[in-house]
């Protein structure tokens, strides 16, 4: 018996010969099962994400082993370690630069929260600068805790409809964080 998994097809009407489903399902378990991360490693967290890279925790299980380090080529972007004022408007930058669709991780207490550095020099959680789709706790948190956050990002990957991204709600959201939709 092998151990292999394959994805699970997304909900729709099936008979002899036949499968059909909704083009947001098909895309979304495509995109879900492809996500390129961008690694923002600050710091200790960091460091977790390469063993979650590594052989035991094999991220690529996932279909995303392929790191990118341009924004450009990522749509996953992981935001890991402290991150300092002085270092937001960087971390806007990447995130501006990354094509539509395009997701957000904040790995541990430092990139959710500020974490144990309520100082006047770190940003007490990227979520001040870029929105965030998915918070994983802990300082640091186990690879397991961050491929629970991948799983949970595929998850809305998923579910997203493929018109969410011209819908006004989302131009909305950017635009809460001063990032202009026009262009
Ligand atoms: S959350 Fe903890 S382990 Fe992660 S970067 Fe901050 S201090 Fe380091």
């Amino acid at each position: 018996m092998s151990d292999i998994k394959l994805a699970a097809a997304p909900p729709g009407v099936e008979g002899s010969g036949f499968f059909a489903t909704t083009l947001d399902k098909a895309i979304g378990l495509a995109r879900a099962n492809s996500l390129w991360p961008l690694p923002f490693a600050t710091s200790c967290c960091g460091i977790e994400f390469m063993a979650t890279m590594g052989a035991t925790y094999d991220l690529a299980r996932f279909g995303a082993e392929r790191p990118s380090f341009s924004p450009r080529q990522a749509d996953m972007l992981l935001v890991m370690g402290t991150i300092a004022k002085k270092m937001a408007p960087v971390l806007k930058q990447v995130y501006i630069q990354m094509a539509e669709p395009r997701w957000v991780i904040a790995v541990g207490a430092c990139a959710s929260s500020g974490g144990i550095f309520d100082t006047y020099s770190v940003l007490q959680g990227i979520d001040e600068v870029i929105p965030v789709d998915v918070y994983v706790p802990g300082c640091p948190p186990r690879p397991e805790a961050i491929l629970d956050g991948v799983m949970r990002l595929q998850e809305i990957v998923k579910n997203e409809s493929l018109s969410r991204r011209n819908s006004p709600e989302y131009k909305a959201l950017l635009e809460q964080y001063g990032i202009d939709t026009h262009g």
